[in-house]
């Protein structure tokens, strides 16, 4: 790989590893996935059966573009005609790793959902209220400023796949609903009864995105137990989201407010 693309690895080396520190419970055992984009044809992604709290270099499958969106087209593929897809979907045959079976998954993340660093857990926290008759409060509304400035004006809620082709098909179609609805891709997704997709232009603000998910919905679990959620009106949350730039976002991070 480039000297570029081996910073990429890197990045998402670091993120992986992030993610998974147990004490942050958004990941136990194999759980989650990440992936890079690396160019217009090629993306990084995480191999299945790896752990990310123990991801090294060796833990990512370089995956093609086209084939695996291609993945999309088949019709109900038997799980080992699938599995024989996902391997031939990989930029070179060398090598053993199987990639995640969330590969179609995190190629529209970085395609359609024009990303360049993509990161799934599974957070108590989010999952706490994403399995609840509550689940579409986290996307509904904005109750405090940050979660605007960080998880974007407009979430995107996924209604409950099945894991591989099912939910790919899902996210294909709720990322092109939002995006003719918004204008732009969402920061942040929400599978229902399953986890979160934070879609960043770096691995700092996927880890950015998680962090402020996994606090939102903790504040939600609080909020829903003292009563009702009181959502900032459209015009304050307007306000909030022009001024999310860069500038504010520094400020924000580094706490000069
Ligand atoms: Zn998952």
């Amino acid at each position: 790989m480039s000297g570029n693309q081996d910073a990429l690895l890197n990045g998402l080396v670091g993120l992986s590893r992030s993610l998974g520190r147990p004490e942050r419970d958004l990941v136990i055992l194999g759980e989650g996935n990440t992936s890079v984009r690396l160019d217009d044809e090629s993306f990084l992604v995480k191999a299945s059966g790896t752990s990310l709290a123990g991801a090294d270099p060796g833990s990512f499958v370089k995956m093609d573009f086209g084939r695996t969106l291609a993945l999309l087209d088949l019709r109900d593929p038997a799980d080992d005609e699938l599995g024989e897809a996902l391997m031939g979907a990989r930029s070179s045959a060398e090598g053993g790793l199987r990639p995640s079976i969330e590969a179609p998954l995190h190629a529209l993340a970085l395609t359609e959902g024009e990303a360049a660093f993509v990161g799934h857990t599974h957070p108590t926290s989010v999952n706490s209220i994403l399995c609840s008759d509550h689940a579409g409060r986290l996307s509904e509304g904005a109750i405090f400023p940050d979660q605007i400035v960080v998880l974007g004006r407009h979430p995107l809620h996924i209604p409950y796949s099945d894991v591989g082709l099912p939910l790919a098909h899902a996210l294909r179609d709720g990322l092109q609903e939002h995006k003719r609805r918004v204008g732009t891709p969402p920061k942040t997704v929400y599978l229902q009864n399953h986890g979160l997709v934070a879609l960043g232009s770096s691995a700092s603000e996927v880890e950015q995105i998680t962090t402020m998910a996994d606090k939102h919905a903790r504040i939600m679990a609080g909020v829903l137990a003292a009563g009702e959620p009181v959502y900032l009106t459209a015009e304050q949350a307007d306000h909030l989201d022009t001024r999310s730039d860069e500038e504010y976002r520094r400020r924000v991070f580094q706490g000069n407010r």
